[in-house]
């Protein structure tokens, strides 16, 4: 069978579920991950041939996607900060706004210091796994509540080479973070009930509940008793840096100031405040 063709089956059994420029982009995705085809190779070769099991390989691809399971699930990896994540229903698939969190650590942490990081709820080890790749001489632990997911971190770790300190923990548990920290980072769960409508079936359907949701009645949980753990653990110039809730960056801010810390906003890429930083000097 042509490639071709197999183009025209996606594009047309998909038409329904999402913009044709997606299901281009998700057919090229498939084939360059699968084969190592790329859309240029297609386009300078458009006679090219694929045989019984690469059009198995697709079709499967092409039952996920009508069901909206994350192009990241079916080709099993992400790329994120330009490295790659190997992903699954157990962790969270690497967002765009958080490369940004880690850029701004990276503005302000420099590349021959060597200092303690410590990432809460880590998930797939994106933050940690891109900071100690960035960060040579910095000491990198990570803390998550969910077995499953640390089991996939620390492959993430190995596949980029680099060497944290992982550790299965409730964070809302924890009395005390052990350790004094120079940089405490952390994109815990921020998404409320009450927005879930927003919402898009890949993430609804397939990311970890755990990773993402808070109760409506108390969305900051994770915030102020992670403030309140930095407060006592961070080094007199240490920083904390928070992705957060857009719709709740004011009082995020706020109850982090009631703690004692001066504090930065930053908006991401979509324009919406999704950064968070605070300093106890
Ligand atoms: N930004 C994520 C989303 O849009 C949420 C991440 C989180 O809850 N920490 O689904």
């Amino acid at each position: 069978m042509k490639l071709k063709a197999q183009k025209e089956i996606f594009t047309k059994s998909l038409e329904n579920e999402y913009p044709v420029e997606e299901v281009h982009s998700f057919f090229f995705m498939l084939t360059e991950a699968f084969f190592k085809i790329n859309r240029l190779n297609l386009a300078l070769n458009p006679e090219l041939e694929i045989d019984k099991s690469q059009i198995e390989k697709l079709e499967s691809a092409l039952a996920g996607l009508k069901n909206h399971e994350p192009i990241q699930h079916i080709i099993g990896e992400t790329e994120f900060f330009g490295l790659t994540f190997k992903v699954d229903k157990n962790v969270l698939v690497p967002r765009p706004e958080t490369e940004e969190l880690v850029e701004w650590i990276l503005e302000e942490f420099f590349e021959e210091e060597s200092g303690r990081i410590l990432d809460i709820g880590t998930g797939s080890g994106c933050i940690a796994i891109s900071l100690a790749k960035n960060l040579p001489e910095a000491q990198i632990s990570a803390i998550d509540i969910s077995e499953a997911a640390l089991v996939m971190a620390k492959t993430n770790a190995e596949i980029n080479n680099v060497d944290i300190n992982f550790i299965q923990e409730d964070i809302l548990k924890t009395e005390a973070l052990k350790g004094n920290w120079d940089v405490i980072v952390s994109n815990p769960p921020y998404v409320r009930e009450l927005e879930k409508k927003e919402m898009h079936r890949n993430v609804l359907e397939y990311d970890p509940p755990t990773a993402l949701y808070v109760k409506d009645e108390n969305p900051l949980i994770f915030y102020e008793k992670i403030t309140k753990l930095a407060k006592s653990s961070l080094n007199p110039s240490g920083k904390l840096y928070f992705e957060i809730n857009q719709y709740l960056a004011e009082e995020t801010e706020k109850m982090m100031q009631k703690y004692g810390f001066s504090t930065e906003l930053r908006k991401d890429l979509f324009g919406n405040f999704r950064m968070l930083k605070g300093e106890l000097r």
